[in-house]
């Protein structure tokens, strides 16, 4: 379906609304955009609370993102989200916010890569973490770009995440989806166990995207890394080995005071 620019100046205004709602930024942060045609984006301006916008306060950039109309200033991000109209002409809207629990993973160097869910394997592969770039400079669009060919969920390190469909409910919907993972990936490390699907059931599911989210869907190719799929796994970032156990802050004092003292025996 085709919207007017005034429809999707509204549907902006109303995904602002949700992402503030859900508590997926604070202040000012995140931005989103809608592709008007291929000469014109709409997007939020800079330093506005995304829960508190009216239509007017949007701005039209170019693809090179010089504002073409528009009373408030374009935001530092745009850069990132243009990367993602010229690399996807299936995508029409881009949301960028700062959701805590997928941003959590992104600010520990984790990417929500594993295979522990059959819908999220099926509407993002995986979900990778693109390396750190400094907000508004080339460094971050130059950390997105081998990844936004394939993923339309990226976690950037120590910053956010961003999303991409073919149109803004759906791409606020992936955001939703990605917040929603991490809590439940975060869910299986205090569980301490991961049932991953298995490589063969993975595959099935990479293969079915097309037919569920259309033909302009890009193709996912699972790697050893993205998603990683077989078998039960202790949970954690180390080997998958380690035996973990939780001691409180009294008997840990306790355990230290023990050792010092045995210590101190076979000095004497
Ligand atoms: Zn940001």
């Amino acid at each position: 379906m085709i919207r007017t620019e005034d429809e999707l100046r509204r549907e902006i205004v109303e995904v602002g609304r949700w992402v503030h709602r859900q508590g997926y930024v604070a202040g000012y942060d995140g931005n989103i955009s809608a592709r008007l045609d291929n000469r014109r984006i709409l997007s939020t301006p800079t330093t506005i609370g995304k829960g508190m916008m009216q239509p007017d306060d949007l701005v039209v950039v170019d693809y090179e993102g010089r504002k073409i109309a528009g009373q408030r200033k374009v935001t530092s991000e745009i850069a990132m989200h243009l990367l993602i109209y010229k690399r996807r002409p299936d995508v029409h809207a881009v949301v960028h916010a700062h959701p805590p629990t997928a941003t959590g993973f992104a600010a520990a160097g984790l990417s929500l890569n594993k295979a522990l869910i059959s819908e999220v394997v099926l509407s993002f592969g995986c979900i990778p973490l693109a390396r750190y770039g400094t907000p508004g400079t080339p460094e971050l669009t130059e950390a997105l770009m081998p990844l936004v060919g394939s993923y339309d969920a990226i976690l950037m390190a120590n910053h956010g995440v961003v999303t991409c469909a073919p149109d803004l409910e759906r791409a606020y919907f992936k955001m939703e989806t990605v917040e929603h993972f991490a809590k439940i990936s975060l869910v299986t490390e205090i569980l301490g166990r991961q049932v991953l699907l298995s490589g063969t059931e993975v595959d099935k599911l990479l293969a079915a995207r097309q037919s569920y989210f259309g033909p302009g869907t890009p193709a996912i190719e699972r790697s050893a890394v993205c998603p990683i799929a077989d078998g039960v796994q202790s949970a954690g970032t180390g080997s998958g080995t380690e035996e973990r156990f939780a001691v409180s802050q009294e008997d840990l004092a306790a355990m230290v005071r023990e050792a010092l003292a045995e210590q101190l025996k076979v000095k004497s």
